[in-house]
Formats: structure tokens, C-alpha cells, sequence
């Protein structure tokens, strides 16, 4: 292939494959977002299941801490008392309306407990945040007592509070008691973690139960530390969560974190849409190549077909150049010896004879060949002897073949007078004949036989030479066809000779066929009797 056509035919391939694959490959990539931005939608709906089960939790404090007794205006020891049965709280406490504490009380006796609570919550009743929070903190702090019936409608009746202390977040709830007093509990934080941890999976849960998914979710504090986790996943540094929500109030510091590895989430699904594409464009390119192949391959059977066409002009010219030459040279010498003996100028004169008929029976086979390609020929009928015609043909062939040694027996049955193509029939007959001289090799004759049968007239030629293999017998028909072999090598034809011959006695409605035999090649010709028309005059 030339380059340049390689050029081009590489530009032909792959510019469109590029052109898919840089789409395909969007395609992949648009895919596996959509795909990971859906599965974290699914784990954001999860996470915030976990959420409100935390809430929940809170909730249910909530309920059990204003179901309590009411604290305000208790002696210090019941409260005590009251506290030692809870479990999930560390102190209690109550605000009178100037948000200072009324318990526990700094001016009286504290336990030990009590001044670690008030040294911690400090800031808290200095900055009177609970009473702000609870819409009691006015310009006038000293104001009377609201009566518990008529509490302002401005005003909560519950809240927490977080602040940090110590070791992270710390929460209080405070609730308005039924006399309109603030009171609250402090959360116990190791109580309040156990519980939400308990609300939680177990540590051995999968975040998603599906095939090649590894996942952990966990709950991390303000720090972004971890205070619980689960999945099975060991966290490689610096990866991020797929998913990360804020808890709901009051522990909004903290937030819940999703990681997850999923055929759906990771690359691997946007590589696999990709191997598929690349499979596609694989494939297209093996079909592209095997196209341009065929193309190929069917292009240079046309130009091997025209080279053919071509040697085939060469080698008519080169045919028409031997006997030319011969009828040159003898024509010449004719000249010189008309007056010499009688005998020589006769040989002499029927070479020419001889030569100038094979010429022009070449002549004839090169434009029959060229009609017949432009589907322009005919047949003109005369009425006529069809074995008379056939002696003339047989005539000019008999000293050529007497010379090798090849007997011709012409044993005739069609002497009546009908309707055929003369030129025809002879073009047929010289041209088996003339094969019979050039490959019937060792042959010692030639059998021509002719037999009318009423509407045809059929015509063998059979020699005893060589023969023509079986594989060829279908392909000497075909035009430019020759039998590759130590017969024909060296033996001047185009292969045009019995695809003419085929031609022509089709044309008159007939065929020629090769016979089986014995020995040698035997061709028959049956041509159809052409009905009887006025002859026009040429
Ligand atoms: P050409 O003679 O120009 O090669 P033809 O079409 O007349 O072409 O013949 C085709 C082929 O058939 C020849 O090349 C030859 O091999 C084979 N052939 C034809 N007639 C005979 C024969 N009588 N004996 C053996 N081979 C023959």
C-alpha cells in the first residue's frame, strides 16, 4: 500500500474511532458520577436514619427528666437524693428569675460534687445563658416573678445547652417547672455516649450488605475525632467520606461520616463502562480494518484484472507480429525466386496463404473478444453447406498439422443446405483446430465429426493428446484463462480462444462444451439452424 493511502486510510479508521472513544469515555465518566452521586444520596438517607435515632434518644431524656418531681424550692438533700437515681445525670439545678442559681446554692453548704459542677458551669450563670436561651433574660433582670399560670408567651419551655469542657461537648436540658421556675439537668457524657452508641450498629455492621461493597460509618466529635465506629474498613489516611452530615441539634458539633468502596461508587464502575466502550471500539476498529481489507483486496483484483487486460493487448500484439513478419519475410523472398523453379514460389505462397488466414483469425478473435465485452455481437446467417465450410477451415489447417504429424479425419454429415453464421462456425472451428496444433502434444490426429439433426448441427473435434485436467475443464471457458503447464509454456495465446468460441456458439443458440473422452481433449459445438430470412444486402 502506498503511504499515502495508508495515510489516509489510517485517518479514515481511526479519526471517527478517536471522535467515539473521546465520547464513550465522557459518557463513562458522566455515568460514574451520577452513579456515585446516587449512592451517596442512598447513604445520606442512612446517615440521617442514625440522626434521628440520636434525636430520638435526646427526646426520650427529655421526657423522663420533666416527668421528674419538681427540684425548685427542694431541700438540697432531697435533690441529692433525687440525683443518686439517676443514672444519666450529673447535677441538677434551678434558676430563679434572676438566673441565679437557687441550686445548688454557692452562699450555702456544697458537696463535693456541687462546687465541681458550679466551678465547670460558671461561665454559664455568669453570662446567664440558660435564661437568655429561655427568653427570661430582659433588660430588667430583677423583675418579679412571673406567675406559674400566665408564663410569657415569648418565652421556651425547654432547651438544651452544649458547651465545652474538660475532655469535649457537655449538655445541659433545662424545662420550666409548673411554677414558671427554670430548672435543668447537666448529662451525664460517658452515660450519654454509652446510649448513643447502644442507638447505633454494632461495631460488626456492614453499611451496605452487597457483594464486593466495603464500607464504615462513624461518628466523630467537633474534633473530627472518632467516638464510634462500624464496617469493616481500615481507613487509609486522607481519605475523605463519601458522605458527611451535622448531627441534629443540640450536638451539632458532631457529625456522622460515611465511607464506602463499591464497584458503583469507585472508579471501577466509570473503568468497567470504559471497558465496555473500549470493547465496542475494538470491535468497530477490527470491523473498520476488515472493511478497508475487503476494499482493498477487491481494488487490487481491479487493477490486476486491467494489468491483465493489458498484457493481454501486449501479447495479441506480439502474436500479430510473427506472422506479419513471416509474411513479410516469404513474400519478400517470393520475389526474388518467381523465376526460379515452380516448386519453391508454391511452397513460398502457401505459407503466406497459411500465416495470413492465422492472422486474421487472431484479428477476428481480438474484435469478437471486444464486441462481446461491449455485448455488440451478432450473427448474420447464409444459407449455406455447414460441412462445406467446415472442409475450408479443415483445409487450412491440414498441412500445419500433417507437419506434426497430427492426421485429420473429417467424417461429414451435415452436407444439406441451411440457415448459419459461416464466419461464425469457422471462427469455432479455427479456433479449436488451431488449439489442437498449439497443445495436442504427441496427437497423431485430429477427429472432426458434424451431424445435422434437423434444428442443430453439433460439430466434435477430439484429438488424442494431452488433454486438459479435470480441475481446468470449467475454467479454459473463462476469459484470459490458461492451463499453467509444460503444454502451454512457451505457446503463444491470450486465453481468449474458447471463451470467444463459447461465445459465439451460445450467440447461435447453442453451446460448446468439453466431452468427456478417454484420451485427449474433445470439444463439441452445437449450433442452432438460424430461420430462413431474406438476405439484406450488406
Ligand atoms: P489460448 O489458446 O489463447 O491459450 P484458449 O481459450 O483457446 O486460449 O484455450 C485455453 C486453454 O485451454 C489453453 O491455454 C490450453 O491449456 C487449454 N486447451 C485448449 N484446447 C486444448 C487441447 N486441444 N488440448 C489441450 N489443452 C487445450
Amino acid at each position: 500500500m502506498k503511504p499515502k493511502l495508508l495515510a489516509v486510510f489510517l485517518l479514515i479508521v481511526f479519526a471517527p474511532l478517536a471522535i467515539l472513544g473521546w465520547l464513550g469515555l465522557r459518557f463513562a465518566r458522566t455515568e460514574g458520577e451520577l452513579m456515585r452521586h446516587r449512592v451517596q444520596e442512598v447513604m445520606a438517607v442512612l446517615l440521617r436514619d442514625f440522626d434521628a435515632d440520636i434525636a430520638g434518644l435526646l427526646e426520650q431524656r427529655e421526657r423522663e427528666l420533666m416527668a421528674l418531681p419538681p427540684i425548685a424550692g427542694r431541700p438540697p438533700n432531697e435533690v441529692r437524693a433525687l440525683i443518686r437515681t439517676l443514672p444519666a445525670v450529673n447535677q441538677l439545678f434551678a434558676l430563679d428569675e434572676r438566673g441565679v442559681l437557687m441550686y445548688p446554692d454557692a452562699t450555702k453548704e456544697l458537696s463535693s460534687t456541687e462546687e465541681a459542677f458550679l466551678r465547670r458551669t460558671s461561665d454559664i450563670w455568669r453570662r446567664h445563658d440558660i435564661l437568655a436561651a429561655a427568653g427570661d433574660a430582659g433588660s430588667d433582670r430583677t423583675a418579679p416573678v412571673r406567675k406559674s399560670d400566665q408564663p410569657p408567651e415569648r418565652s421556651s419551655q425547654k432547651g438544651w445547652h452544649s458547651w465545652y469542657w474538660g475532655e469535649g461537648v457537655n449538655l445541659i436540658f433545662w424545662w420550666r417547672e409548673a411554677s414558671g421556675t427554670i430548672v435543668g439537668a447537666e448529662l451525664n457524657r460517658s452515660r450519654l455516649m454509652a446510649d448513643i452508641i447502644a442507638v447505633l450498629p454494632e461495631t460488626g455492621n456492614v453499611p451496605m450488605s452487597q457483594e464486593g461493597v466495603v464500607g464504615m460509618n462513624r461518628l466523630v466529635n467537633s474534633k473530627r475525632e472518632p467516638v464510634y465506629q462500624w464496617g469493616h474498613y481500615l481507613l487509609p489516611d486522607g481519605e475523605l467520606p463519601l458522605v458527611t452530615i451535622d448531627l441534629s441539634p443540640p450536638l451539632s458539633a458532631w457529625q456522622l461520616e460515611s465511607y464506602l468502596h463499591s464497584p458503583l461508587v469507585d472508579a471501577d464502575f466509570g473503568r468497567g463502562l470504559m471497558f465496555n466502550v473500549f470493547g465496542g471500539l475494538a470491535f468497530l476498529a477490527a470491523a473498520l480494518v476488515g472493511l478497508a481489507v475487503y476494499f482493498y483486496r477487491e481494488q487490487t483484483r481491479d487493477l490486476r484484472e486491467a494489468q491483465q487486460r493489458v498484457n493481454f493487448v501486449n501479447q495479441v500484439s506480439h502474436e500479430l507480429k510473427t506472422p506479419l513478419t513471416n509474411i513479410r519475410m516469404y513474400a519478400e523472398l517470393l520475389e526474388s525466386h518467381l523465376e526460379e523453379a515452380a516448386e519453391k514460389p508454391k511452397t513460398y505462397v502457401g505459407v503466406i496463404v497459411a500465416e495470413s488466414q492465422r492472422l486474421s483469425r487472431l484479428i477476428g478473435n481480438v474484435l469478437s473478444f471486444s464486441r462481446s465485452q461491449r455485448n455488440a455481437l451478432t450473427v448474420h446467417g447464409t444459407r449455406g453447406s455447414v460441412d462445406d465450410a467446415l472442409r475450408c477451415t479443415i483445409q487450412s489447417f491440414e498441412p500445419s498439422l500433417a507437419k506434426r504429424g497430427i492426421e485429420t479425419r473429417f467424417n461429414a454429415n451435415a452436407t444439406d443446405t441451411i440457415e448459419f453464421d459461416r464466419d461464425v462456425l469457422e471462427q469455432i472451428a479455427g479456433n479449436l483446430l488451431s488449439n489442437v496444433e498449439k497443445y495436442a502434444q504427441g496427437a497423431d490426429r485430429v477427429d472432426i465429426t458434424s451431424v445435422l439433426d434437423g434444428e442443430s448441427v453439433t460439430i466434435t473435434v477430439a484429438d488424442n493428446g494431452p488433454g486438459i485436467p479435470a480441475r481446468e475443464r470449467d475454467r479454459i471457458f473463462q476469459p484470459f484463462h490458461r492451463v499453467s503447464n509444460k503444454l502451454t509454456d512457451g505457446v503463444a495465446g491470450a486465453g481468449i480462444g474458447l471463451s470467444i468460441a463459447r461465445d459465439l456458439a451460445r450467440l447461435h443458440g447453442g453451446d460448446l462444451v468439453l466431452d468427456p473422452s478417454e484420451k485427449g481433449a474433445r470439444f463439441k459445438v452445437v449450433l442452432h439452424v438460424l430461420p430462413t430470412r431474406t438476405q439484406e444486402p450488406s
